[in-house]
Formats: C-alpha cells, sequence, structure tokens
C-alpha cells in the first residue's frame, strides 16, 4: 500500500504548480554616497538605510557589519588565524603585520534614527546600536549614517593592490545591516567567512578619479557620462579630476564593486537579453581565456537557467579581482591569470552562488554546505556538460562527482571530520569545514538523487528554487521539498548526513543454494556501516544477462522511481534499518551467477567498495 500511495502522491504533485513558501522577510533600501581619495585609500561615505520591520517582533536594538575592522592587529580575523591549526595561507599573520596605514576601518561619524542621534558603540567588526524608538512589527525606520572608511592592503577578499596588481577590490566596504530573521540576530563577526543579508535595493554613487573603470553589482545609470566600456567615451563628463559612477541593483543582499585604471572591458548580450559584462587586466597570457570565456558562460547560462530556474537579473559581471573567487550578487571577483579550464572553472562555480546564495539565501555561517556544497554539486554538472560541448578541454563522464567521492572517502580516515551542523566559523579546522561545506554539501546531493531517482531529483530542484527563492531556506525546508517531489519520507537521510559523521558501509556477504532447491540461490548481504541506505544491486550471470534489483529502506516509506517504467528493475522487500543483515533469493541455481555488485553505478559513498562485490 506504501507504494501504491507513493506513486499516486508523486503524480499529483507533478502536476501541481509551485506555491511560493510563506516566510516573513526584512527589508533595505540603501542610498550610499561615497567620495574616493586615491593617494590615501580612504573614502568619505554618506548612507541612508530605510528599514523595514516586517517581523512580528518589536526590536529594541539593531547591529551592523563593520567587515573592514577585522584587517586590524587582534582582530577576530587575526586571532583566530593565527590559533586555528591550518590557517588559511592567504591570511595567516599577515593581518598581524599591518602598519597603521595598510589597515582597514571604518570610522562611524554620526548615526541618526529618524533625524535623532542615536547611542552605538563599535565591538570589532559589529556596531551595536540602541534605539532611540522602538521598530514596531509592520513599520519602517531610517537610518542616516556619516562614515569614513580605509581600504586595507588586499589580505582576505577585500582591498587594494591584489595578487595580480588590481587596484581595489571593494567587497565588504561598507556598513552593512545584519539580518534579523525567523532565528532571531545573526550579529556574527567577521571572523573568516560566509554572509548573510537583507535583500533590498542599492543606489550607490561613487566620486573617484577619471582614470579608473569600475565593474560591479548593479546596473550603470549613467554609462553616457561615464564611457569606460559601459558607453562610448566621447560623451564623459568629469567633474574636475573625478567622475561619479551611479549604480542600481534591485532585490539584492550586498553590493560589490571592483576599480581600476587599467582594465578591459568587454560584454556580451545573451540571447534571453541579459547582459554579461567582463573586467579584466589583459597580460599575454590571459589573453586568450577571456576572449573565449564570454562564450562558454553563455552556454554555462543557459544549462543553469534550464536545470536550477532562470536567472531574474538582466546583468552579471566577472570581475579580475579579490583572492581566489568569490561570489556577490551580480557579479563576481576572481582572480584572472587563470588558463581557460580554471578560468572557467572559477567563473561557474561563483556564478552558480547566484542562485543558492544570492536568490535562494541560505544563511551560510549556519548551513554552508546548502550554499558552498550545491554550488559545487552544479559546478561538476556544468563543467561535465561544457566538456560534453567541446567548449573546455576534457571528456563528458556519466557521473562528474566521483573524485569529491574519493577525497571525501580520504578525509573520513583522517580523524578531522566534523558535522555538517557546526557553525562555519566554529569547525576545528580549516579542513573540517571545507569537506563539510563543498565535498559533504557536494555528496548530499548526489547521494539524494541516488535515493529519489533523477527524475523526482530535476524536478525537486527546480521546485526548492521557485518555492524558496528570495526566502533563506534552512535545511529543513530543503528536505521537504524533495519529500514532496519524491512522496517518501527523507528526514533520516539529512539527519545522518548533517548532523552526525556515521558513514556508509555494505557488503555482498554469501550467495548459497536454498536448501532443498538447488535451483534457487539464497544471496546474504550485510549492513557494516551505521548509516543506513536503500540499495541498488546487479546481478550479472554466465550467460551474459544482467538484473537489477532495488531493496528500499523501510523507513522511506516506498521506493525510487526508475527513469523508464520498463526498466526491469525488481523491487525487493524493505530493508529495515535496525537489521545489520537481509537476506533475497533468486530463480537461478547458485552456478549460474557470475556476480553480484552493490551499488554498481556508485550512487552512494561506500567507504569500502572493496566488499560490494562477490565474483563467484
Ligand atoms: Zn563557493
Amino acid at each position: 500500500m506504501t507504494r501504491l500511495f507513493s506513486g499516486i502522491a508523486f503524480m499529483l504533485f507533478s502536476i501541481i504548480s509551485y506555491a511560493q513558501a510563506d516566510r516573513w522577510q526584512q527589508a533595505v533600501k540603501y542610498d550610499m554616497a561615497i567620495d574616493f581619495d586615491v593617494k590615501k585609500h580612504q573614502f568619505e561615505g554618506s548612507q541612508k538605510l530605510t528599514y523595514t520591520n516586517n517581523s512580528p517582533d518589536t526590536l529594541e536594538k539593531v547591529f551592523y557589519h563593520l567587515y573592514f575592522n577585522a584587517f586590524q592587529p587582534k582582530s577576530v580575523m587575526d586571532m583566530r588565524s593565527r590559533t586555528i591549526r591550518d590557517a588559511d595561507p592567504r591570511v595567516a599573520s599577515r593581518i598581524a603585520a599591518l602598519k597603521p596605514e595598510e589597515m582597514g576601518w571604518h570610522a562611524i561619524k554620526s548615526l541618526k534614527q529618524n533625524g535623532k542621534n542615536v547611542k552605538f558603540e563599535v565591538v570589532g567588526t559589529i556596531l551595536e546600536v540602541a534605539l532611540n524608538e522602538p521598530i514596531l512589527p509592520q513599520t519602517e525606520t531610517l537610518f542616516e549614517m556619516e562614515f569614513e572608511s580605509q581600504v586595507p592592503v588586499q589580505i582576505r577578499r577585500s582591498g587594494r593592490d591584489n595578487a595580480e596588481g588590481v587596484d581595489y577590490s571593494m567587497s565588504q566596504w561598507y556598513p552593512k545591516l545584519c539580518e534579523y530573521d525567523y532565528q532571531g540576530w545573526h550579529a556574527n563577526p567577521y571572523v573568516g567567512r560566509e554572509f548573510y543579508g537583507v535583500w533590498g535595493d542599492f543606489d550607490v554613487k561613487i566620486n573617484i578619479d577619471k582614470d579608473y573603470t569600475i565593474g560591479g553589482s548593479g546596473y550603470l545609470q549613467n554609462p553616457n557620462e561615464i564611457g569606460h566600456g559601459y558607453a562610448p567615451v566621447s560623451n564623459v563628463k568629469a567633474k574636475g579630476n573625478k567622475l561619479t559612477w551611479h549604480f542600481i541593483a534591485p532585490n539584492v543582499h550586498d553590493f560589490v564593486w571592483a576599480a581600476d585604471t587599467e582594465y578591459t572591458h568587454t560584454t556580451m548580450k545573451r540571447k534571453d537579453g541579459m547582459t554579461m559584462h567582463f573586467f579584466y587586466i589583459e597580460t599575454e597570457n590571459n589573453k586568450d581565456a577571456w576572449e573565449t570565456l564570454p562564450e562558454v558562460m553563455d552556454e554555462a547560462f543557459e544549462y543553469i537557467n534550464k536545470n536550477a530556474g532562470q536567472y531574474p537579473y538582466e546583468q552579471y559581471s566577472f570581475i579580475q579581482g579579490g583572492d581566489g573567487g568569490m561570489e556577490y550578487p551580480m557579479a563576481t571577483l576572481i582572480t584572472g591569470n587563470r588558463s581557460l579550464s580554471s578560468l572557467v572553472g572559477v567563473s561557474v562555480h561563483e556564478l552558480i552562488h547566484s542562485w543558492y546564495q544570492m536568490i535562494l539565501g541560505t544563511n551560510e555561517s549556519l548551513y554552508a554546505w546548502m550554499d558552498e556544497g550545491f554550488t559545487s554539486w552544479l559546478s561538476d554538472e556544468v563543467m561535465n556538460h561544457l566538456r560534453g560541448e567541446g567548449l573546455i578541454p576534457g571528456i563528458k563522464v556519466k557521473n562528474p562527482h566521483l573524485d569529491t567521492y574519493d577525497g571525501f572517502v580520504n578525509f573520513t580516515k583522517s580523524g578531522f571530520e566534523e558535522p555538517l551542523s557546526i557553525h562555519a566559523d566554529h569547525f576545528l579546522t580549516n579542513a573540517a569545514y571545507g569537506v563539510g561545506a563543498y565535498v559533504k554539501g557536494d555528496i548530499f546531493l548526489s547521494q539524494l538523487k541516488y535515493i529519489i531517482g533523477d527524475d523526482a531529483f530535476a524536478k525537486g530542484m527546480l521546485r526548492y528554487f521557485h518555492t524558496w527563492k528570495f526566502k533563506h531556506p534552512n535545511p529543513n525546508d530543503f528536505i521537504r521539498v524533495m519529500e514532496k517531489e519524491s512522496g517518501l519520507e527523507l528526514d533520516w537521510y539529512k539527519e545522518y548526513w548533517v548532523n552526525t559523521t556515521h558513514t556508509i558501509d555494505y557488503a555482498v556477504g554469501s550467495a548459497t543454494p536454498v536448501e532443498g532447491q538447488p535451483n534457487k540461490t539464497l544471496i546474504t548481504l550485510e549492513k557494516l556501516g551505521v548509516m543506513p541506505m536503500p540499495l541498488d544491486v546487479q546481478v550479472v550471470f554466465k550467460n551474459g544477462k544482467t538484473q537489477y534489483y532495488n531493496i528500499p529502506l523501510a523507513i522511506m516509506r516506498g521506493h525510487k522511481f526508475e527513469k523508464k517504467p520498463n526498466s526491469g528493475v525488481q523491487l525487493l522487500e524493505d530493508w529495515h534499518w535496525t537489521h545489520p543483515s537481509y537476506e533475497f533469493t533468486l530463480d537461478s541455481p547458485v552456478e549460474n551467477i557470475d556476480s553480484i555488485k552493490i551499488d554498481p553505478e556508485r550512487g552512494m559513498v561506500d567507504i569500502d567498495t572493496s566488499n560490494n562485490i562477490l565474483q563467484k
């Protein structure tokens, strides 16, 4: 009965259109203007922030991030980097060595709420504000801030003069309101990683020496006054030595920009109407890769839009800057002196964050794996597709995640693995965070596809996007979508994979004649690992025929649907997770069997595959 029910549920959900999830969201509207002094690497800024409290709670205080303050000796980022056992070499003890003119800082000169000064306190990278008037539910308030900032020497992500000579990588560069959601305030100090923000509209004016070209989030409002590849240069309107760049970015949770005097700026309009921008410092070695990048990313967009949901903005910019690759709304900062494969790899990865971090906007500090892991999973798929299209070197393979599986199996032996449920900054090692967020998050999806089947998985990924875009989904929200799409219970999978470090290991025990029935064979399978999974089993006969079996896990209350109804997969009895072994009978004498293999397509990460096959 459960299986029949699953079938009906599956069909019903397939024809129901996506319902948007109901979860309140705070809203922001930033109006910022900065005047940049490139000699001192400082800027003066004014910020008007209209904040709408859509929560059911009355807010007595608010918090801002002051990210640049991390780049000071003895900051939380500095101390963490100097005490963690496997420091990021980009940071290491470099912050401790910064001189005053190399450090980063934000100085808050004044802050008003609805026209009246408010009391505030700076605690490292967090600004705490005690409000004059509480913000009642469903009301808005206006904050007006005057501030001054110094751009640090580039250490991590933001800063001036990166390793490839980009003058300004301006990420996390302005006082940014912390997010308040159904889990309360998220005033995380800037220790190392992961971002979370409030969606809203950004209006940003940057006044800077006229020689600089700027790429960033948002649509340039005055291209004819600017030139620099946005419009013909003949109309440029400099005010003295400077130009004021005016950008608008709607419905984003952050705003990034980068500036250099030597940027080459190219664009490509896609056939769906959106425009890709490219900013790079051309060298003899990187020229070909950057000139080829647009056509490759055009195909990447095509594939991602189809499989993950349509990109909702009209622009995206690939900008040379930063210290590797980092994602922002409508743009990425990437290092650019790379081979084509490497340049495409980082561009694809950071672009995909537009879906999982910018549009879905999972709280990365709490669930980094839902962002980095899902992004890594889709990156593997996209890169595999691009290889198949002949756009980058290499050949297309059936399962592009197998290297990820191997890396994870090795890591499980190190003793450093930690559960995914740990906050991103609080893992004991950077390695455990990295494997958890990128590798285990990638495998989470790859295995889920094995558990629920290709069709339900593909539909589920789209349904997840449409249900939860601009809503900050959590792990439960994701797995519920997948339960609805597949008609299966999947809580057990999420709990084992996210909250524990238990591993999967199944084995073929034996194949023996059934007593008194020599034409039948009794096959025994063993569950050696703690984590349970449903099993695909392949039996190859000596006459060359192959038979596939599926053994559902009883707590799934159903089984996956095969791609084709007549795939010939034989469904066996459920296996209870409590039972260490499982038996089934084949209508064939044991001497006709060549081999019995668990998970022949390697859908799951069995940590010891040597015992997955019994060769007769
Ligand atoms: Zn990433």
